[in-house]
C-alpha cells in the first residue's frame, strides 16, 4: 500500500507492507483504512530526515478495516466493529505503567506517537490498537471529524484555567490553533481575542467574527488575566509575557525554541504547558455544531501531494484524502 515515508533522505511516497497481512495485538489489535488527515505543523516538524523510517501523520479518522483474531471480544465490548467510522487518538499509552495506572495515561512512560516514533496517518491503512479510537456521531462527516484532535488541544486549555468571568484573554498565534483556541474559548468568553505577528489569518478572523489585532499595533499593558501562546518561540512567549499581569497566566500550546524566563519569576506569572485532551469531548463539541470548522480548510489532497505540502507553510487547516 502507499505511505508518506521519512528516512534519511526526507519524506516521500512508498509502498509499504500492509498493515493488515500481519494484524496481532502486537502491532495494534485493528486496522483503520484512513479516509481522512490533517496535515499540520507537527507533521512539517516531524518530516526531517532521520534514520530510522517511520510512516509521517498523527491526525486522522478512518473507518475499521480489520480487527485482530485475539481482539474480538474486546472490540465487542467498545462497540467497536468492522465498517465503524473512529477518530484516532495519536498518543498509544501502554497501559501498565505507574502513570497509565495513576490516572496519568496522557503521560505514560512508554508512549508512542502517530507519525513521530510509530508509524501515522500518511497511509492507505494504519495498525493501532483499540484503546485509541472513538466513534464518530452519525451527523459528523470526517471533514469535521478530522479535527477532533486538534480541537481536543483547544479543549484542554479550558481543563487548566477559567476563563469564564474573567476581562481580558488573548492568544498569541498565527494559524489553526490560535482559531480553534479563540474558537472554543470564545464561547465561554465574548472578551477572548487573537493578537498574530502577521496579518495572515486577518481575513479568517473576520469571517469567523473573532476579535484580532496585530502584534504591532496592540499596547503592552500587562493585564490581561490569561494569554494562551499557540506559537511556542522565543518572541512569542516574550510578547506573553509583556501582555498578561502580574501573577496572571499563560498557557503554552507549542515549544519551539528556548525563551528567556526572567519575566516570569519577576512578575511571578504562572506557565501552563497545555497537552492533547479527549477526542470523545472534541467529537461531541463537533457533532453539535457548537464550533463551525468548515471555513477553516484550506486545502484538500491526496496523499501523492503531502511530501509537497509538508515543505509549505500553512495558516489553516489541509486535509488529506485517505484515496
Ligand atoms: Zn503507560
Amino acid at each position: 500500500m502507499k505511505a508518506v515515508v521519512v528516512g534519511a533522505t526526507g519524506p516521500a511516497v512508498t509502498s509499504v507492507p500492509d498493515p493488515a497481512v500481519a494484524l496481532s495485538s502486537d502491532v495494534g489489535a485493528c486496522v483503520i483504512r484512513m479516509t481522512r488527515a490533517m496535515l499540520g505543523d507537527e507533521d512539517r516538524r516531524s518530516a526531517l530526515p532521520r534514520q530510522a523510517p517511520v510512516t509521517l501523520g498523527r491526525a486522522f479518522v478512518g473507518v475499521i478495516d480489520a480487527i485482530a483474531p485475539d481482539a474480538t471480544e474486546r472490540a465487542r465490548d467498545l462497540r467497536l466493529a468492522p465498517g465503524r467510522r473512529v477518530a484516532v487518538h495519536p498518543i498509544i499509552r501502554c497501559g501498565t505503567c505507574d502513570r497509565c495506572t495513576s490516572g496519568l495515561g496522557a503521560h505514560c512512560a512508554n508512549r508512542r506517537t502517530l507519525g513521530i516514533d510509530r508509524d501515522g496517518c500518511f497511509a492507505e491503512r494504519v495498525a493501532v490498537p483499540l484503546s485509541v479510537l472513538s466513534a464518530i456521531p452519525d451527523s459528523l462527516d470526517d471533514d469535521r471529524a478530522v479535527f477532533a484532535v486538534a480541537v481536543s488541544e483547544a479543549l484542554e486549555c479550558t481543563r487548566h484555567v477559567r476563563v469564564e468571568g474573567k476581562a481580558y484573554v488573548t492568544i498569541v498565534g498565527d494559524g489553526l490553533s490560535a482559531l480553534l483556541s479563540a474558537m472554543v474559548l470564545g464561547r465561554l468568553n465574548a472578551a477572548v481575542r487573537i493578537v498574530s505577528t502577521d496579518g495572515a489569518i486577518a481575513n479568517s478572523t473576520e469571517k469567523l467574527g473573532i476579535r484580532h489585532r496585530l502584534a504591532s499595533e496592540v499596547g503592552r499593558r500587562g493585564d490581561q488575566h490569561v494569554v494562551v501562546d499557540c506559537h511556542g518561540t522565543a518572541a512569542s512567549l516574550a510578547l506573553a509575557c509583556d501582555l498578561v499581569r502580574p501573577r496572571g497566566t499563560i498557557l503554552l500550546r507549542e515549544s519551539r525554541e528556548p525563551a528567556s524566563l526572567g519575566a516570569i519569576v519577576g512578575r511571578e506569572l504562572r506557565v501552563q504547558g497545555v497537552a492533547l485532551g479527549s477526542l470523545v469531548e472534541a467529537l461531541d463539541l463537533l457533532s453539535r455544531r457548537q464550533i463551525e470548522v468548515a471555513p477553516l480548510i484550506e486545502r484538500r489532497i491526496g496523499l501523492a501531494d503531502v511530501p509537497a505540502a509538508l515543505a509549505a507553510p500553512g495558516h489553516l487547516a489541509t486535509l488529506v484524502r485517505g484515496d
